[in-house]
């Protein structure tokens, strides 16, 4: 089967245009992404090469040969720097490798267009070019610990992309026959085809990775506090409730602390709201420093903070909590002088059917209460009837 090349190429065109088209016009309302910006001019360069090709006739080989392809290395290599940035594994280095990989692939090729313009040395230096550009985001969707399902499905497209690109490149350096992209063939057909898997990866792929970021961020921001990173309210009373359920069945202790920062007010009058924030924000990074793996922080609102100690009786939550009061008085922050404390309400039980972490959080907040009353920097432990 032969492909009219023609045809080929504008309907690569047409994929990339329509392409930049909706993507665009779906994040503007969306989201300004500096990421997105990069990939959408990857796609108008790659775009505007292979109009170029299209438009060739009467134009000497030579130069369509020259703009088309420096137009395809600057496109291809936006396109993996938009991936890279995706995975947030794009650095100062990485810029300057990307920037310096490009040049040289760009040079290289001249020096051929040049010295040795012979269209299967052409082919070759292009597809290794290409490929190399392709070889480190490939391997950061393979192989990246945060990896999911789907980067790890276009890591793998990305890589036998790379791998028809490189099997194209020793074709064309292995055998005689030409293997331009004009000349009807097996090989053309791969090329098309390897053409047309990376355009599809590259503009669908993209975008569904994109999303997965975005939903990520959602979900961060759903459940985490923004100030603090902790839990926010919602999600704590969610895993405590869990917490209560799962240790009523199982008939062991639990402890949950409420605590709240002593005269936060008056620090934020002082000191200024800025300075405040800056306090709310290492203070809980000390208590999270002293937390086990499966105890629950969360952040009540303002500066009132909620701890769930699964599996913690009366003794160990004692020691736990004198902890946190003695990483709060060791805390300084360079805005605030003096020393912070705390007021801490403590209640522990071994949770029933009946219990839920309202009446729970009802005698924490009483002990709270209590604590505060009683001159504040200490903690008071209610018992359960
Ligand atoms: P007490 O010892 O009785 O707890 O006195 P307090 O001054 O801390 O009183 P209270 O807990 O009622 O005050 C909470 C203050 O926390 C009031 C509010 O201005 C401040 N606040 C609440 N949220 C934030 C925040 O996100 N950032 C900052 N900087 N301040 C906050
Ligand atoms: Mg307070």
């Amino acid at each position: 089967m032969s492909l009219d090349m023609n045809t080929v190429f504008i309907l690569i065109v047409l994929g990339h245009l329509f392409s930049v088209v909706l993507i665009s016009a779906y994040w503007r309302t969306h989201t300004k992404d500096r990421t997105l910006n990069i990939f959408l001019l990857a796609k108008v360069l790659q775009g505007m090469a292979w109009l170029f090709i299209i438009m060739r006739s009467g134009v000497p080989d030579v130069i369509t040969v020259t703009i088309a392809n420096s137009l395809l290395f600057a496109g291809f290599s936006l396109e993996a720097v938009s991936l890279l940035k995706l995975q947030q594994v794009f650095q100062r280095s990485t810029k300057i490798v990307y920037i310096v990989l490009t040049a040289v692939i760009a040079i290289s090729f001249h020096l051929v267009v040049i010295i040795h313009n012979v269209e299967n040395v052409r082919v070759a230096v292009a597809s290794l070019g290409t490929a190399s550009l392709m070889v480190w985001p490939a391997y950061k969707l393979l192989r990246f610990r945060q990896s999911s399902l789907m980067m790890k499905i276009i890591g793998l497209l990305y890589a036998t992309a790379i791998l028809s690109l490189i099997g194209r490149a020793c074709i064309a350096l292995n055998f005689q026959e030409t293997i331009g992209l004009y000349k009807p063939g097996i090989y053309q057909n791969l090329a098309f085809l390897s053409l047309f898997l990376i355009m599809f990866i590259g503009n669908t792929g993209f975008v569904l990775l994109l999303k997965e970021k975005v939903d990520h961020e959602l979900l961060r921001l759903a459940h985490y506090d923004d100030l603090t990173g902790i839990l926010n309210r919602r999600t704590f009373v969610m895993h405590a409730n869990q917490s209560i359920t799962q240790h009523a069945k199982t008939k062991d202790p639990l402890t949950l602390v409420l605590f709240d920062i002593d005269h936060f007010k008056q620090i934020n009058d002082t000191h200024g709201h800025h300075a405040g924030d800056r306090a709310l924000q290492q203070l809980t990074e000390q208590i999270r420093l002293q937390l086990r793996g499966a105890d629950s922080f969360g952040r009540y609102g303002g500066d009132e903070f909620a701890i769930l100690l699964p599996g913690t009786d009366e003794a160990e939550s004692d020691r736990l909590v004198e902890r946190f009061r003695n990483a709060i008085a060791q805390t300084s922050i360079p805005e605030i002088p003096g020393k912070l404390s705390i007021s801490l309400g403590v209640v522990t039980l071994v949770p029933d059917r009946e219990t839920s972490l309202e009446s729970l959080y009802k005698l924490c907040d009483r002990a709270l209460y209590d604590a505060k009353e009683k001159g504040r920097d200490g903690a008071v432990r209610t018992c359960v009837a």
